[in-house]
Order: C-alpha cells, then sequence, then structure tokens
C-alpha cells in the first residue's frame, strides 16, 4: 500500500481502462470510524441509498481508526455485501485527522466527499453537494446551520475556540464543520502536504479555491456517544492554533513590553520614596511582583516549548498513519516480494 500521492502512473491497466470507460461522474465518499460498531451498518446503508438514487458511479473508502470493538469485523462483512465499499483498518487509533487523510489518500473520486461515521452530517445533502460541484464550485463546506443536540459546556467551548482562533488565525470558522466536497485537484493538493498535524476544517479553508457553503442540520447521534473526550480535543485546538499563527509568541514579547514600562514607573517611585526617606516597608509587594513575573515567564516557556514540540514532531516526518489491514478489490495488487518476505 503506497501512502504516496496517488498519480496515474500508479494506476494498474484495469483501473486505467475503468477510469477511461466511464462517462459518469465518480464520487468518493470518505467516512473515518472508531468504535462505531452499532451504527456502520446504518450509515453505510443510508449513504448508498443516497448515491445509487443518483446518476453517478462511486465508492465509500471507510477507515476504521484503529477502533478496539467489532467496527473492523462489520466493516468487512459489509463490503462483502458491496463492492463499492473499500475500508482500511488504520494500525492504532490516530485520530479522526489522521484518518481524514488516510481517506483522501486513498479515495479516488472526480469528487470526494467527506463525512462523518454518525449520520450527524446527513447524506441526504449529497445530491446538493454534487450539483454544487457540477456548476463549478471546487470546494463546497458545510456549514452547521443548527449544532444539533450539545451540551452548554460542549457549546460554550466551541464558541470560545473558534472566537480565539479567528483572533489568532485570521480563518474564520464558527459553525464549520468536516462535512464536505473536495475537487480532485484540491485532493490532489492536499495529498502533497507533508504536515503531520493537519486540521482540515481550516486547512480546507486556507487552501482557497472556488468556494461555497450549504446550509445544513445537524441529525441527532442515534447510537453511542461522541468519541471526543475532552483532552482530545483541548490537544486538537492547542495544535490548530500553533499550526496556523504565531501570534502567541508575539503576545510573549508584548507581554514583556507592558513589564518593562511597569518597572520604570515603579523603579522612579521606589527611588523617590528611598530618597525622602519614606522606602516601602513589608515584602508584601516584592512576593506579589516576584509570584506574577513567575507565572508569566513559566507559562512563557510553556508556550514556546508547546512551538518547540511541534516542530521536533514535524522535523522528525514520522508517517501520520499505518495502514494495518484494507478490504480492497479495486486497488494495486501487493507486490510479490511482499507476499514471501516472511519466510
Ligand atoms: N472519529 C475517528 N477517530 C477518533 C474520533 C472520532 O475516526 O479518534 C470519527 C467518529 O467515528 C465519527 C467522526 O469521527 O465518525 C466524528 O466523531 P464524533 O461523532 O465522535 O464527533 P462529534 O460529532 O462529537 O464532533
Ligand atoms: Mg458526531
Amino acid at each position: 500500500m503506497s501512502l504516496t500521492e496517488p498519480t496515474s502512473t500508479d494506476m494498474n491497466d484495469s483501473e486505467k481502462h475503468r477510469v477511461e470507460q466511464r462517462d459518469v461522474d465518480f464520487i468518493s465518499v470518505v467516512i473515518p470510524f472508531y468504535n462505531e460498531t452499532e451504527q456502520i451498518r446504518m450509515t453505510l446503508e443510508t449513504t448508498e441509498r443516497v448515491l445509487r438514487s443518483l446518476d453517478i458511479s462511486y465508492e465509500i473508502v471507510a477507515i476504521d481508526d484503529g477502533s478496539l470493538d467489532m467496527t473492523w469485523e462489520e466493516l468487512t462483512k459489509y463490503s462483502t455485501k458491496s463492492s463499492s465499499v473499500r475500508a482500511l483498518r488504520l494500525s492504532r487509533n490516530f485520530g479522526k485527522e489522521a484518518a481524514i487523510c488516510a481517506g483522501l489518500a486513498e479515495a479516488r473520486g472526480d469528487a470526494v466527499i467527506l463525512m462523518d461515521g454518525d449520520l450527524q452530517h446527513p447524506p441526504r445533502y449529497i445530491p446538493e453537494m454534487i450539483a454544487l460541484w457540477r456548476e463549478g464550485y471546487e470546494v463546497v463546506e458545510g456549514v452547521k446551520s443548527s449544532r444539533g443536540k450539545e451540551s452548554r459546556f460542549s457549546r460554550f467551548a466551541a464558541n470560545m475556540f473558534y472566537g480565539t482562533f479567528a483572533r489568532l488565525s485570521g480563518i474564520r470558522l464558527k459553525d464549520a464543520s468536516d462535512f464536505k466536497l473536495l475537487d480532485r485537484k484540491v485532493v490532489d493538493y492536499w495529498n502533497t502536504f507533508t504536515e503531520r498535524e493537519t486540521f482540515f476544517r481550516a486547512l480546507s479553508s486556507w487552501m482557497g479555491f472556488k468556494r461555497i457553503t450549504f446550509p445544513f442540520e445537524v441529525d441527532e447521534r442515534k447510537v453511542g456517544g461522541s468519541k471526543w473526550g475532552f483532552l482530545k480535543l483541548a490537544k486538537l485546538s492547542v495544535n490548530a492554533v500553533i499550526g496556523f499563527s504565531s501570534r502567541p509568541l508575539m503576545l510573549i514579547s508584548s507581554m514583556g513590553v507592558i513589564f518593562l514600562v511597569v518597572f520604570f514607573v515603579l523603579a522612579i517611585q521606589t527611588l523617590v520614596r528611598y530618597f525622602g526617606g519614606k522606602a516601602a516597608t513589608g515584602f508584601t509587594t516584592v512576593i506579589l511582583l516576584q509570584l506574577l513575573i513567575g507565572s508569566i515567564v513559566m507559562i512563557s516557556l510553556g508556550l514556546l516549548g508547546l512551538y518547540v514540540a511541534s516542530l521536533f514532531r514535524e522535523v522528525k516526518g514520522r508517517p501520520r498513519y499505518f495502514i494495518a489491514e484494507t478490504t480492497d478489490r479495486l486497488d494495486d495488487p501487493k507486490p510479490e516480494h511482499d507476499a514471501g518476505a516472511e519466510t
């Protein structure tokens, strides 16, 4: 399985033939799954029903993001019934961002639709997305017109994050989602990205191209709960800010300047009092200042550390994910020497 950008030279003959033969649009739908055993069949069936009603040929690229339950078994079972479903299993849980990258690298459609595996991105919008793409739009973005059922805390956290992110990076993401259609051209460019820590929602907006948004209603999750823990979301948020903005570093410098100004004011006041014989007694001020400056220096160091760590991770250039298994029937055959590698 190659992780490199799929090019026409990578295609085998039957695949080339298939591509040349088709006179209808070929659409890929990429869906990441993480511990979604109960959900998979319903998601795939609903999606296929919508796709079949359209005048297109299609494939569904399902990514099992290292699930711990029966997700992979369910996927393989389903893919034996439906030849349009190709499934990949990542070697462990690499997170939705990595799963998206794996899906985009594997998808071969003229347009690629990305959606959640829990039907919260309702497949009934797919015809509209394809229609917009046919009108010539290269990126079709779903914007949440209602955020569905969500706790007050998660709405508050989302608003906080989007507000901060917009201020720091200049990219407005409020109500944005990962429910998107990308033209082949955009996907090919996406696959040339070498960065490890992607943030699909923002990167695809940063890429530009002819884009349009459409409003969609987030459906309720039928089975199970959100697969995002608080820590996972916090990590994604920090990575997103660090990946898109160096303003926090500027903030540290501005803080230093503010402290310098305060220093001058206090220095003059202290000296005047000293020479006037009224030097401040007690350590209260000193202790408070020490604590304040100490904590700000430590926070700043930590922030700097986050950038250094991110730099380190990117420089190492480890693969984003490993593919442990695949159910591909349509994919390149395995090279001969691989089969005998163990003997
Ligand atoms: N997901 C994934 N890997 C993860 C977490 C989630 O592939 O580590 C998938 C999950 O199976 C679902 C989609 O990403 O298909 C969105 O996840 P979820 O519904 O939990 O997110 P929410 O709707 O709460 O934003
Ligand atoms: Mg969901």
